[in-house]
């Protein structure tokens, strides 16, 4: 007993989260009643079930005459970001051979079960065995790994690359969950909601519960219907529940405190427990159950968990029989066939894959960027698996220090040459062969020539990419590239593609969380641009526009700003709202047309920044509700976007800011004569200021305007005459 509860203390030290299996289940029959139907339907089936079960002699403990045993094919997904979470083959062997010794009810450690349940320890006879076929007919071990942000936003969305439900039992592992799950280890859907909701059939779990305890046999528990001993309807440690199994007592169950004595004699609920049946003369026949809870059931929460019961094994076993949820064909002879799930496993040739990795001096991003001759490493990982690796071998391009290696972990290495770095690595497996990954997008190299000031980005033809790299980081279809097809003032740009056309796997839910995707710039001299207002500004153009309801689209731009070759990025601004989104909602891929669908962006430089070598980073965050966003004509200068078009246009005028308090400036550029004119009148056409004004031929002027000038709040409208060509343009003053 007491070396029971040590060991139960042992592992539960680690032990913080728990199943979420019923807060889904509650919380989805609640948006989804038909499910009540389903189970319905199975709760039926069982209860006909059990009652062609003995249950006289089930009581007794006689043998069931029942003794077929289940081969079910299971398929674990590695839903990752090359963190911990990157499971490896060996480590999930190991797991999925301990659950299958559950399931056979081999596990030895049934020996500790106490002795009033010793007699009721069940024998599931369930067979479980990775598949050696995929979908597609193609020779597998069983596991799939998928790279994705949704394994740091888990739950239902990150249910990637799922095998039919009916053929296989998937497990997918990830970091960590969000939302409403964030607390949990583990969940799975009972057959009823899983009939309803196919797709998200199986079993989900934090990766480092791969082989904890018997949190993922529980979790298949609930996938062959059973219920935690309490019930499906409150958390444990609330009131007395059932599971609607005869020989796991009435419980309150148990929070995650280990095999104490407490908890392993616990009567509370269970006192005096006991059920009548008839037996088979039809005479009523009372069965005495232990008056203590069975806390080390696999379905409670100890983190003791030992057995499931006999009761539980029927259920169980009346689940899988059922077809509700494509249960009953899991073990049926065509499917083990089309599975190859009692085939041995096959020796596979190796899936070479490498990861870029984070790098002194960096320490929350990974290393995609750096300057040539920086003299800071970027460091590639071998995560190459499928089969035992024996060896490897690295090429790197760009004048690299380290141009091969065959290290079978990481590598790292510089790069003499700006651009993009191809890395290729090949991974041999100890008998089956080599496979090779080329990746001709690796890392960047940023050149250390800075642009001039004054020079204008337009995006204008592909070619112009190459010194504007783009980050996919999740290799998706949310991401920047080269448009040609809308522009400002020309046919092309750049364009984020945010429209989520509900088909990717990876639609979009909510705010924006975990996905992002980045344009860098050249590096700028910034010291070189000189203005008379002492303004440093990065100016474009913008086109935005979101799928439907106003306000609901959640995309976001953040601007980072770096002087350090990329080793810190500082944000300067974020755009959101119709600030970034300036055009209505489109249900159809948004495209602009017209100039006046482009909103004019000026991001003040702060004078911190303001080097002589300084990149700027354009973060998109893609958000529910999104659509395309468009940038173009990106340029650093010491005037506004706006006030930068006016001086490009002879004869153009620009007030800002409008509407203004009256203390704005006029800006406009001089003909020859350096001579203009300007009035302003107000709504009801009287001249209330007039200048002749002689100024420096062909130049850029600023006038200042003084609140002075306008005696109250309302319309006026400012006529500029240069070189006998006028404009007007209407002032909003609210002083
Ligand atoms: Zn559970």
């Amino acid at each position: 007993m007491l070396l029971l509860a040590a060991s139960g203390f042992a592992t539960i030290s680690n032990a913080q989260n728990s199943c979420a299996t019923d807060a889904v289940y509650q919380r989805l029959k609640q948006q989804h009643p038909e499910i009540t139907a389903f189970e319905q339907q199975l709760d039926k089936a069982i209860k006909d079930g059990m009652q062609h079960v003995n249950l006289e002699k089930f009581a007794k403990l006689t043998s069931g005459p029942d003794t077929t045993v289940y081969d079910i094919p299971i398929v674990i997904h590695v839903i990752h970001d090359y963190g911990n979470e990157y499971l490896n083959d060996d480590d999930i062997f190991a797991a999925v051979s301990n659950w299958a010794t559950i399931y056979r009810g081999e596990n030895s450690d049934t020996s500790d079960v106490i002795a009033p349940f010793k007699k009721y320890v069940g024998n599931p006879r369930i067979r479980l065995h990775l598949a050696t076929i995929d979908p597609n007919g193609n020779p597998t071990k069983g596991i799939t790994h998928h790279q994705s942000y949704l394994s740091y936003d888990a739950g239902d969305q990150s249910k990637l690359d799922q095998w039919p439900p009916s053929s296989y039992i998937n497990i997918w592992f990830i970091n960590q969950f969000s939302g409403a799950e964030a607390g949990a280890a583990a969940y799975a859907y009972y057959p009823s909601s899983a009939a309803y909701m196919p797709y998200y059939d199986g079993v989900i779990g934090l990766y480092s519960y791969l082989n904890y305890d018997k949190a993922i046999p529980h979790e298949i528990g609930h996938v062959l219907n059973l219920e935690h001993p309490w019930g499906n309807t409150n958390a444990p440690n609330v009131a007395c529940g059932d599971d609607e199994v005869d020989d796991t007592p009435p419980t309150m169950g148990h929070l995650p405190t280990g095999c104490t004595p407490a908890s392993l004699y616990d009567a509370t609920c269970a006192t005096g427990y006991y059920k009548t049946y008839k037996n088979i003369s039809g005479i009523d026949s009372v069965v005495d159950y232990p008056d203590t809870t069975n806390s080390q059931n696999i379905m409670d929460y100890t983190y003791c968990q030992r057995m499931f019961t006999k009761g539980q094994v029927e259920r169980m076993r009346l689940a899988l029989t059922n077809s509700i949820a494509g249960r009953s064909t899991l073990y049926s002879p065509a499917n083990l066939a089309k599975t190859g799930a009692l085939a041995p496993m096959p020796d596979l040739a190796p899936v070479a894959d490498f990861s870029v990795e984070r790098g002194t001096p960096y320490t929350t991003d990974r290393a995609f960027f750096i300057c040539a001759g920086d003299g800071t490493q970027f460091t590639f990982k071998n995560r190459s698996w499928n089969d035992t690796i024996t060896s490897v071998s690295w090429t790197f391009s760009n004048d690299a220090t380290v141009p091969t290696s065959t290290s079978m972990g990481t590598v790292s290495t510089q790069f003499g040459t700006p651009g993009w770095v191809t890395v290729s690595l090949t991974a041999t497996g100890n008998n089956t062969g080599s496979s090779t990954i080329t990746n001709t997008q690796a890392v960047y190299v940023a050149d250390n020539a800075t642009l001039p000031a004054g020079s204008v980005q337009e995006f204008a033809t592909a070619a112009d990419m190459a010194k504007w790299p783009v980050f996919n980081y999740y290799n998706n279809q949310f991401k920047w590239d080269w448009y040609n097809g809308a522009g400002y003032g020309d046919g092309a740009c750049v364009r984020y593609r945010s429209y989520d056309d509900r088909t990717s796997p990876e639609n979009k839910t909510g705010t924006p969380v975990g996905d992002y995707d980045d344009i860098i710039s050249p590096a700028y001299d910034l010291t070189s641009v000189v203005g008379t207002g002492g303004d440093v500004n990065l100016n474009f153009y913008t086109s935005g526009s979101y799928r439907m309801g106003t306000g609901s689209a959640q995309d976001s731009m953040q601007i980072l700003v770096s002087t350090s070759c990329g080793h810190v990025w500082k944000p300067i601004t974020t755009l959101k709202g119709t600030a970034l989104l300036n055009n209505s909602s489109q249900s159809a891929e948004f495209i602009p047309t017209t100039a006046s669908q482009w909103k004019a962006q000026t991001i003040n430089v702060p004078v911190a920044y303001r080097s002589n070598k300084v990149f700027f980073k354009f973060r998109y965050w893609p958000g529910s509700n999104g659509n395309n966003l468009y940038m173009d004509k990106i340029q650093v200068s010491p005037y506004t976007t706006e006030v930068g078009e006016v001086f490009a246009t002879p004869g153009g005028i620009e007030i800002y800011p409008n509407p203004s308090n009256g203390d704005c400036k006029l800006v406009f550029t001089t003909a020859s004569d350096g001579m203009a004119n300007y009035i302003i009148r107000d709504v009801t056409g009287k001249a209330i200021y007039q200048k002749d004004g002689s100024y420096a031929p062909n130049s850029h002027i600023e006038e200042a305007l003084s609140a002075r000038i306008f005696p109250s709040s309302g319309i006026y409208f400012v006529t500029v005459t240069i070189a006998n060509k006028t404009v007007t343009e209407k002032l909003m003053i609210n002083n």
